[in-house]
């Protein structure tokens, strides 16, 4: 028997179906060895304690943390970090590059050392589904995704072909191709196993544990929605995992909510998400599990739960999970997956103690919240945040209110008046078009192609769609009639929506009902589809309802994110001129999570989250300041007025067309063979080989320099001294101020950059898009325009002062330092490195130079990447800043009392020399917070010291 995986007794047989027995790290057994009261722990608690239990191995993994989690206590002080070891890892693409670039570097280092580079693979199983490159730069029209796919190969050809080298080198590293669908709903379908096995210890019988993963995206608690524990993680700690090391968390509060009752007629999946949203948001569940329970959960298909779980971010949880029964069973069948794995999924979960949805009482939760489903009314969410829901009757009042509020207050600062004014989107001659009313005003096109003076390429209204040669192009000759509220983007978009085919199908019979009552859509409103698999246009077409969303405009651009993380494309340019001529808070409508101020698209304002049947409503009705239950949505030819109840599906209708939708065979047809059924994936051209032959002329991909001075023995942990200061920044630093992602500035160190390498203005693309090259991320790296360093008061952006004393760029100051050997440290106020998770903000600041980060507080999730990438994260006594101690730059610093028996949170000195000569003694503490982090560090970050370690087992 093996002990390791025998801890406490808890290695189990059990029926794993077809006359086969599995072997399993039990639960139940587990409390027999009274280890803690764990059938009443929470069940995403009791998931996270058997992968603690399976992966203790006494060093990344002890007894002590099976214990302390076993004895979960619901109102406990949360003050100790979880090693959790996932299962597999799931990657987007923008996130997943940069993490096969440092696998390629890894696999070349150990070239170098003459070892066998296949050494280095992952230790889990990898999927990176290739979903945020597509944009919808075409629409309207029948030949949108292919157009829109060619464009995205395009743009992206060399990170393809570098994903394509990956996908050879690497066994457990895939990649489903763009063209497919989005990371979540691909996993939902067809990635997620929901129990995975492996070699027993006796080596024939299979041991079975449950599906867990982490993924580089935050909507990955999607997931939760099938009883699979996960979230979103930044880059460094999906590398982490990735090789076989544990994500670490703090012990979570498990929030529980209780669902009764059941979603009344006209009422969607997105109305109870969005009511969700709101009321976890006011129940502050940030930093905590969600755990949904009770009888109007279990009544809820995994469709529903899963669209309730992908908002768990916008919520603030780190999961909204939901237990696992028999509708996961039915879902898992109902996709595709085989009798067997169904079987083996069941069985598996009732050896657990684990199937069935919990009710009242049988669980300990943290706190507990209730939902009556039938309390849910339809509803959409914004101007600006998703948790901002408004009941449909009342979006009219609420725009107008919004509409009027100060900016200061987060409004739009207009007058009430300006609302009814009307203003003309013209084309054609260039002349202005405008009058009909004293308050109406026109624009003109500002381009020469937009001044194309034949009339076919104007567009009408009535039945006809743009074509595509008119709407794609940024000069598009466009007329209608534009005023604030108007709906100019409309957009079924975002896995949150398209994995559920309820509310697809709504969309459909809504689009079907408005085109055979004679409703159109406004030209002027760019319409899209962009479902997140193509299961949803087989259903859609199998149920004869595509074509009537194509006669209003939604016909399939892509299957990618697309609107959902700012994908939008461009608007038409006469359109966008009025926008900006005139000031307008146009809107959007979409069925996406996320709907901060620009993140839909520059031009639009107020943006609305809704569900895919009401997209289609409000581009029929063409302006968000309208109560849909009482005033008529449109006209039908004959002027006739027509209500949106009388187009609305009923839940029986959806029911019916349900029944067409989930298909196993269909699933098993479309994730079958991904390249065969992607030609353009399969013409691209890729390296071969066990190791990566970078190409030093490419702006994309290049070799980071984590593991040039790689030696098989690590350094001793040493002192800091002679250090300078790079910056000097207050509160709330962001990782978006520490590594921008948008777009990259001319004059900035990593514009100049890529002009230096051929590349112009235009072909620049983003950072996000150039995280595979660390030349352009170092210098971009403290590069934000809003950046304030407080050595140099009063300058905005990524400037510093050099060892001489004059104001230059970060990036230039960090490389004068690099000559003289000059280390160095950035000094910070409270909460660190908040907002997204990004790895670049650790890496940069490494490859920048910064020895150490010296901060008030910390958000938790930079503070470890800080440490992942060997920098030392130290934390000011309370009340200690930089203001308080005079800080200005001109100091040298030393730490003191570094050294090889540092202890995790030990105290240490910060040693101040001022340029007058004083020197001054401040307390920190080291951050530093767990005995790994502390080899990590001495090692020189995670990457060095997962490689030594599979070095030395070589
Ligand atoms: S559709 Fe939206 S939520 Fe889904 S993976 Fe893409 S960006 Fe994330």
């Amino acid at each position: 028997m093996n002990e390791t995986l025998n801890r406490f007794g808890t290695l189990q047989k059990f029926d794993a179906g077809g006359g086969e027995q599995g072997m399993f790290c039990s639960l139940p057994q587990l409390e027999k060895a009274g280890i803690g009261r764990i059938s009443r722990l929470p069940v995403s608690i009791r998931l996270v304690l058997e992968s603690i239990l399976r992966n203790c191995d006494g060093k990344r993994v002890t007894e002590a943390n099976v214990k302390a989690l076993a004895n979960w206590a619901p109102k406990g002080t949360r003050t100790e970090e979880i090693p959790f070891v996932v299962a597999r890892i799931v990657l987007q693409d923008f996130t997943g590059v940069p993490l096969l670039v440092d696998l390629a570097a890894m696999r070349s280092a150990v070239e170098r050392l003459g070892k066998n580079p296949k050494l280095i693979e992952p230790l889990v199983p990898v999927d990176l589904v290739v979903d945020h490159s597509v944009q919808v730069d075409f629409f309207g029209n029948a030949d949108a995704l292919r157009r829109n796919l060619d464009m995205e190969f395009q743009r992206n050809r060399e990170r393809y072909q570098f994903l394509k080298w990956g996908m050879q080198a690497f066994k457990t590293f895939k990649v489903v191709p763009p063209g497919i669908g989005i990371v979540h709903q691909v996993n939902l379908e067809y990635l997620a196993k929901g129990v995975l096995s492996g070699r027993g210890p006796d080596g024939s019988t299979a041991l079975y544990y449950p599906d867990t993963l982490v993924g580089t995206d935050s909507h990955t608690t999607m997931i939760n929605g099938l009883g699979i524990v996960g979230w979103g993680v930044g880059g460094i700690e999906a590398e982490a995992g990735m090789l076989g090391q544990p994500v670490y968390f703090l012990t979570p509060d498990v929030v529980g909510v209780r669902l009764s009752g059941a979603l009344r007629e006209g009422v969607t999946a997105t109305d109870l998400a969005l009511t969700v949203t709101q009321m976890l948001r006011k129940a502050k569940v940030v930093g905590k599990f969600v755990e949904f329970y009770g009888p109007g959960a279990a009544a809820l298909p995994v469709v529903d739960r899963a669209t309730i779980a992908n908002m768990a971010p916008e919520y603030g949880a780190t999961m909204g999970f939901f237990p696992i029964d028999g509708e996961c069973v039915n879902y898992l069948r109902a996709t595709g997956r085989s009798e067997a794995q169904c079987r083996v999924y069941e069985n598996y979960y009732r050896a657990q103690g684990l199937f069935g949805m919990p009710d009242r009482g049988q669980l300990d939760y943290s706190s507990e919240l209730e939902l009556d489903l039938g309390n849910v009314v339809p509803s959409v969410a914004g101007p600006k945040r998703p948790q901002d829901r408004i009941e449909l009757p009342n979006l009219k009042h609420e725009f107008e209110a919004a509409f009027v509020k100060p900016l200061a207050e987060n409004g739009f600062g207009k007058e009430i008046g300006e609302l009814s004014r009307t203003f003309q989107v013209a084309a054609g001659n260039g002349g202005r078009t405008g009058g009909g009313g004293g308050s109406q005003e026109s624009v003109s096109p500002h381009n020469a192609r937009a001044r194309n003076t034949n009339p076919t390429t104007e567009l009408e209204m009535a039945n006809n769609r743009p074509t595509p040669d008119t709407v794609q192009s940024p000069g598009a000759s466009l007329k209608g009639e534009v005023r604030h509220g108007s709906v100019l983007i409309a957009a079924i978009t975002s896995c949150t929506n398209t994995s559920n085919p309820s509310v697809m199908l709504a969309a459909g019979l809504l689009a079907k009902k408005a085109v055979e009552r004679g409703l159109r859509v406004n030209p002027l409103v760019k319409a899209s589809l962009a479902p997140g698999s193509r299961v949803v246009s087989d259903y859609l077409s199998k149920t004869g309802l595509q074509p009537y969303l194509d006669q209003l405009g939604f016909n399939l651009v892509g299957y990618g994110c697309t609107t959902c993380i700012g994908n939008s494309g461009p608007l038409p340019a006469p359109v966008d001129e009025a926008i900006g001529k005139y000031d307008l808070v146009a809107a959007s409508v979409l069925s996406g999570n996320r709907n901060f101020e620009a993140r839909v698209h520059q031009s639009i304002k107020a943006n609305f989250l809704m569900s895919p049947p009401l997209v289609v409503a409000f581009a029929l009705a063409g302006r968000v300041d309208i109560d849909l239950s009482r005033e008529p949505i449109g006209k039908n030819p004959k002027g006739e007025e027509v209500y949106l109840k009388e187009i609305w599906p009923t839940l029986q209708e959806i029911r019916d067309q349900m029944q067409r939708a989930l298909k196993p065979e269909i699933f098993r047809e479309l994730y079958r063979d991904f390249a065969e059924q992607n030609p353009k994936w399969n013409e691209i051209a890729a390296s071969t080989g066990n190791v990566y032959a970078w190409d030093a002329a490419s702006t994309y991909i290049q070799e980071p320099p984590f593991f040039q001075k790689f030696t098989l023995a690590p350094g001793e942990i040493r002192e800091i001294r002679g250090a300078r200061a790079l910056g000097i920044f207050g509160d709330s630093v962001t990782t978006d101020h520490i590594s921008p992602a948008g777009s990259i500035k001319k004059s900035s160190p990593a514009g100049q950059y890529l002009l230096g390498h051929g590349v112009s203005l235009e072909d620049f693309n983003s950072y996000g898009s150039r995280r595979g090259n660390d030349r352009v991320m170092t210098r971009g790296t403290f590069a934000n325009v809003r950046i304030k360093n407080l050595m140099v008061p009063g300058i905005e952006g990524g400037v510093t002062k050099s060892p001489s004393g004059e104001v230059i760029s970060i990036y230039d100051a960090a490389m004068k330092h690099a000559e003289t050997g000059t280390p160095l440290v950035v000094i910070a106020g409270q909460e660190y490195g908040t907002g997204s998770s990004r790895d670049w903000a650790a890496k940069g600041t490494a490859l920048l130079g910064v020895k150490c980060v010296v901060a008030q507080s910390y958000e938790r999730i930079h503070r470890s990447n800080l440490v992942g990438m060997g920098v030392l994260p130290l934390q000011f006594k309370e009340n200690v800043t930089a203001q308080s101690l005079g800080l200005d730059g001109s100091e040298t610093y030393e730490v003191v009392g570094l050294g090889p028996g540092l202890k995790p949170q030990q105290d240490l000195t910060l040693q101040i020399q001022r340029a007058n000569g004083k020197t001054e003694r401040v307390p920190v503490t080291c951050r530093i917070d767990t005995p790994i982090e502390i080899d990590y560090y001495q090692h020189g970050g995670i990457l060095p010291y997962v490689l030594r370690q599979l070095l030395g087992a070589a």
